[in-house]
């Protein structure tokens, strides 16, 4: 078995992401995609994040017409920081040795990875593939330079058909009282109009 993993805030979750996973999936064959919003992001500490259940609900409104797309709310009954090492090592425990795992995540949070809890052991045991936009060329040299010959065999890179959508524009475009149709999936819209959140 082949199981992707998207992780995120998903405050809230957009086409960009589902796309992104959509075409990952494809490319890499894999078998699922799993989501999994985070609870509290350590690299988020210092701004508000959305309840965590409307984000959970969002986040499977947005998945079920996927039949390769599944959502875990393992990061969100952990208490404590949610580090990725944490859910990762409890997805091997669980799936067990025969299936590999890869995290999916946008470039720009590639550049980041070495700055990541244990990021060497984590580059380690899992599979990583960063997407890039077309036409977009990022670094990869300081990544390759920290994790060695990890950085070949298990960080991936793929380009995926660009959807500039971010989850700060969709915040931003409700409380201006914007449109924010075909940005994300409509259950998502109707979710958002209907709890009254990010006005
Ligand atoms: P925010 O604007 O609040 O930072 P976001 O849109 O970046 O939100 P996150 O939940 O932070 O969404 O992102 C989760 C993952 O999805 C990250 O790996 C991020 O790089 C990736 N991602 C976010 N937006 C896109 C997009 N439009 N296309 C591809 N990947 C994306
Ligand atoms: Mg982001």
């Amino acid at each position: 078995m082949k199981i992707g993993i998207m992780g995120g805030t998903f405050d809230p979750i957009h086409l960009g992401h589902l796309a992104t996973a959509e075409s990952v999936r494809e490319l890499f064959a894999l078998d699922e995609i799993l989501f999994i919003p985070a609870a509290r992001p350590p690299h988020k500490l210092g701004r508000h994040v959305t309840d965590e259940h409307h984000r959970l609900a969002m986040t499977i409104l947005a998945t079920r017409s996927n039949k390769f797309f599944r959502v875990s709310d393992m990061e969100l009954k952990r208490t404590g920081l949610s580090y990725t090492l944490d859910t990762m090592n409890e997805l091997h425990a669980q799936f067990g040795t025969t299936t590999e795992l890869f995290f999916i995540l946008g470039a720009d949070s590639l550049v980041d990875l070495s700055k990541w809890h244990e990021a060497k052991t984590l580059v380690a045991r899992s599979h990583f593939i960063a997407t890039t936009r077309p036409g977009v060329d990022v670094d990869f040299s300081a990544t390759e330079k920290f994790f060695g010959s990890a950085a070949s065999e298990h960080i991936h890179r793929v380009t995926t058909p660009a959807i500039e959508i971010s989850s700060t524009e969709i915040r931003q475009r409700v409380k201006l009282g914007r449109s924010i149709k075909y940005l994300v999936p409509e259950a998502v819209e109707e979710y958002i109009l209907r709890e009254g959140l990010y006005l």
